[in-house]
């Protein structure tokens, strides 16, 4: 179902999510960063819940916006005002529309313009992009040929995961990573594989 209780379900669970792979998704940065990605969003999304345990939100885009605001005011770095306008932008898009899968999927879209429009990222450049990018993808394939919302968002999550693999041999061209220049290579990008946790969780709670 796609009620607020659903995203409510679904913002928990991604904090969840962020704060059990915590650990790895910082060891991540540390090969090709600075070492906080995973204690930045944990700290991000635990301030979420926090927002969560103590308002009733009457819709979702309502939620998402608010959840987009604690992030960006909460997440230093690269990833705080690159989610927190995946969520602000979702969010503003679902405003006043009914909850369809197509629908969701235009919020998704929109979403990802909101983190292109700030980071400036391109398909192949190993960040969180690479993750999102095939995902959208597989999203809108699913639904075009008839899927329902938890099969769709399912083949988004194994497609997002596809695209984080597939930064292992990238060289970075945005954010710390590259500094490293031909040294980013070899190591799995940590924004990708955040954004894939955030997908396979919203394939366990939307559907
Ligand atoms: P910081 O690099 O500022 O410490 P984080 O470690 O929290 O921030 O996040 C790093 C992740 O952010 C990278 O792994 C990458 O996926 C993502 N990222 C960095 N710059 C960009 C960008 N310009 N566009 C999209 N994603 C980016
Ligand atoms: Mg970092
Ligand atoms: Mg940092």
């Amino acid at each position: 179902s796609m009620g607020v209780d659903s995203f409510v379900s679904w913002l928990r669970d991604v904090a969840g999510s962020l704060h059990a792979n915590a650990a790895y998704l910082t060891e991540l940065d540390s090969a090709i960063g600075d070492a906080d990605h995973g204690a930045n969003l944990d700290r991000g999304f635990q301030a979420v819940v926090e927002v969560l345990d103590g308002t009733e939100f009457g819709s979702v885009d309502e939620l998402l916006k608010k959840a987009g605001m604690t992030l960006v005011s909460k997440v230093g770095g690269a990833s705080g005002p690159l989610y927190g306008t995946f969520f602000l932008r979702f969010g503003t898009a679902l405003a006043g529309v009914e909850l369809t899968p197509e629908a969701l999927g235009k919020g998704l879209h929109a979403g990802v313009e909101g983190v292109l429009a700030r980071g400036k990222a391109e398909l192949g450049d190993k960040t969180m992009y690479d993750a999102w990018a095939p995902a959208l993808s597989a999203y809108d394939d699913a639904v075009a040929g008839g899927a329902d919302l938890g099969t769709a968002l399912n083949a988004a999550a194994e497609a997002a995961a596809k695209g984080r693999d597939g930064t292992v041999p990238m060289v970075a061209r945005k954010g710390r990573a590259s500094y490293l220049g031909e040294r980013s290579a070899g190591h799995q990008d940590p924004g990708a594989t955040s954004t894939t946790l955030i997908l396979e969780s919203a394939a366990r709670t939307l559907s």
